[in-house]
């Protein structure tokens, strides 16, 4: 018998939605059978609702990506009224109007000499394009031999094949056949889980950007097209880099020859109380990846901005005089529609700020809860990014758990539990976070602040 309903005369129940999911879905990054805990249905403002009927306030923004909340009347209104005007076509010489709009409105936000931008569909696809891009830059140029690209070892870039060689997870690339070459990976810069020696907290030293100029030396500079870096590292922990950090890795690659490349898919339009996280440095990157809160998760859309210097190159290269790459959907009318009035949204509403603000609290809120409770490794963050680390996986999914049972969704991987609630979040829902993370905290040490 086929279960699939044909049509929808009746919305399935919760149990039945199940059921079609486990026989139906493959869900990426997720073990078998996980994925019924949460089946989200609806959503409005900061709370979602699943198949059974319980609301939840989302202290995770679906994933990192829906920073307005849910059910914003200006999106919907900005997304249904491009729907009817006209969906695609930005592609073989053709451009449309919010895709040009949107092209100036990041040049403005991003500021001189990041002015020009290629639209994409997913963060893995805006790593996929940079990556590109940066090598075909350097061949134009008469630098064919730079093709090297340094991450940092515990990056996340997407799952594409190349984004996935910049990974040294095994995770990312076991079983999936050979590893493309010209990958290199340097130490992170971040302490205690994320030290490649295993060290305990304390004695932890922690690898300076010094690791950067050793590799493009160790791998030859003249071979190094790119250094790829998220401000905050956050699949590998929410890891906020240290300070200074990228303004000395932007000084190594200028002595180099070596391009920056800023992935800021998650970090990217206000996650971390500013803009972009980079602006919080003061440095310019030659390129910047963004995806997530580029829509706010109302359609797909990423993009990669680069200097006008990177962009220009391509008008000259030999085969097409343009750049060989991009697709059907590049610069779709409709997400590019969303993100412009995402942008406005976040503008008109002071979001950047609230996040700054709300992030502040979130964190000083959970670091005088549960900073020192047995268990709690280290509280940290930047902005509506915070990443609290558990002694043990096991206590971080018991915490999870526990936060959904009292009505928070926060999520777990490995030993890092992620809060990073809509921009738009109230000091009450914040204190509501708190509130949920300190019980489940103290239920499982059986320790009260
Ligand atoms: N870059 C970073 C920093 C990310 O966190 C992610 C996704 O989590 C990606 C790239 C890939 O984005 P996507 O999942 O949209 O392909």
């Amino acid at each position: 018998m086929n279960d699939t309903p044909s049509t929808a005369p009746t919305s399935p129940s919760g149990d039945e939605l199940v059921a079609l999911d486990r026989r139906h879905l493959l869900h990426p990054w997720t073990p078998h059978g996980v994925s019924e805990q949460l089946m989200i249905v609806a959503g409005q403002g900061c709370e979602v609702t699943d198949a059974h009927g319980r609301t939840y306030l989302d202290g995770r923004s679906g994933q990192f990506n829906a920073t307005l909340g849910y059910g914003n009347k200006r999106v919907l209104d900005a997304l249904s009224e491009q729907a009817g005007k006209l969906m695609t076509y930005a592609l073989l010489g053709a451009s449309n109007e919010p895709a040009v709009l949107l092209g100036a409105r990041l040049a403005e936000l991003l500021g001189e000499p990041l002015t020009r931008t290629l639209f994409c569909n997913s963060g893995s696809e805006s790593t996929e394009a940079a990556l590109r891009i940066v090598r075909m830059y350097h061949a134009i140029s008469g630098r064919p031999e730079r093709t090297t690209i340094i991450s940092l070892a515990d990056c996340y870039h997407g799952t594409t094949t190349a984004a996935t060689a910049m990974m040294a997870n095994p995770m990312a690339w076991t079983g999936c056949g050979p590893r493309p070459e010209g990958f290199v990976q340097i130490p992170s810069p971040t302490r205690c889980g994320a030290c490649a020696a295993g060290a305990e907290h304390e004695e932890c030293v922690v690898p300076g950007p010094e690791a950067l100029e050793e590799a493009i030396l160790a791998a030859g500079a003249d071979t190094v097209a790119a250094f790829f870096v998220e401000p905050v590292l956050g699949v590998g922990g929410i890891r906020p880099l240290p300070d200074g950090y990228l303004r000395a890795v932007r000084e190594i690659c200028d002595r180099h020859g070596v391009l920056l490349v800023l992935d800021e898919v998650t970090t990217g339009l206000g996650r971390t109380g500013a803009w972009f996280a980079h602006q919080r440095e003061g440095i310019t990157p030659d390129l910047v990846t963004m995806a997530k809160g580029l829509t706010s998760g109302y359609a797909p859309l990423a993009a990669v901005t680069m200097t006008e210097r990177i962009a220009d190159v391509f008008a000259t290269d030999p085969m097409l005089g343009g750049l060989r790459h991009g697709h059907t959907t590049s610069g779709h009318g409709l997400g590019t529609a969303v993100a412009l009035s995402v942008l406005r949204v976040i503008e008109e509403d002071g979001l950047v700020e609230n996040a700054a603000a709300m992030g502040d609290r979130l964190q000083s809120g959970l670091r005088e809860q549960i900073g020192s409770l047995d268990g709690v490794r280290d509280v940290r963050g930047l902005g509506l990014m915070v990443g609290v680390e558990f002694d043990s996986m096991a206590r971080g999914f018991e915490v999870q758990a526990a936060c959904a049972a009292a009505g928070v969704i926060v999520r777990c991987e490995g030993t890092v539990l992620s809060v990073a609630p809509p921009l738009i979040v109230t000091a009450e829902q914040v204190d509501r976070i708190v509130g949920a993370l300190r019980d489940a905290v103290a239920a499982s040490t059986g320790e009260f602040p």
